[in-house]
């Protein structure tokens, strides 16, 4: 719990100063979309060529990190805000190490992406709406999880019985249906170059 005794320490060198060494400009992906949407294949496939270009890169997958730090929480809506909260708090000190950093969470309330973006300086979260057509979701079901869904042994399921919000403006809108995982992966290491976070 944080007292008035919890005081913050300012630090000597800065996230620019990190970030600069990295020869980039630290920012987070926030990688939202249903089940199966392909969040988890774009943001691996982004890391590798973000890599493979020198860049300093951090993935936060959902499910990995419910193994481990958030592996006390469950799926009811208190557990999912504190599960977003945690998440965005780790987010934000990674870009404070000045790392790119992605998270690859369904996120599906539009109010929890809001309060990660809030906890973000100005045009550092980036909102990538991983845009797939339920019906497309469900016929790869990678997971099997759609079909555990339908027949009611997972309750609250994104897109069949619990709700999701459409992003309204997402920085980076991606149709996972018409291009292949390379190219929707490429459409956002573009978007990096185009607005100066990497070279
Ligand atoms: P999520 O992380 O959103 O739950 P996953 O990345 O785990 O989704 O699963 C998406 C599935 O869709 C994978 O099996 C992937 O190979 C497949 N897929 C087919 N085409 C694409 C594409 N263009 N972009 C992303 N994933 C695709």
């Amino acid at each position: 719990m944080k007292t008035e005794n919890t005081v913050w320490h300012e630090q000597q060198v800065n996230k620019a100063q990190r970030a600069a060494l990295n020869n980039q400009k630290s920012c987070l992906l926030w990688y939202t979309g249903l089940s199966g949407s392909g969040k988890s294949t774009i943001a691996n496939a982004v890391d590798a060529l973000l890599h493979q270009q020198q860049c300093r890169t951090y993935l936060l997958d959902g499910d990995n990190v419910r193994h481990g730090l958030n592996g006390d929480l469950g799926f009811s809506d208190e557990d999912r805000i504190e599960n977003i909260r945690r998440v965005s708090e780790v987010a934000k000190l990674f870009v404070d190490a000045g790392v790119i950093v992605s998270t690859a969470f369904i996120s599906p309330f539009a109010c929890d992406r809001q309060m990660a973006r809030e906890k973000l300086d100005h045009g550092e979260f980036i909102e990538v709406f991983i845009d797939t057509p339920i019906a497309v979701c469900e016929q790869r079901d990678p997971k099997g999880l759609y079909k555990k869904a339908r027949s009611g042994e997972i309750k609250d399921f994104t897109g069949i019985d619990s709700g999701y919000d459409v992003p309204k403006a997402p920085e980076i809108h991606v149709h996972t249906d018409e291009h292949s995982v390379q190219a929707c992966a490429e459409q956002i290491v573009s978007y990096l170059r185009n607005q100066g976070f990497i070279q």
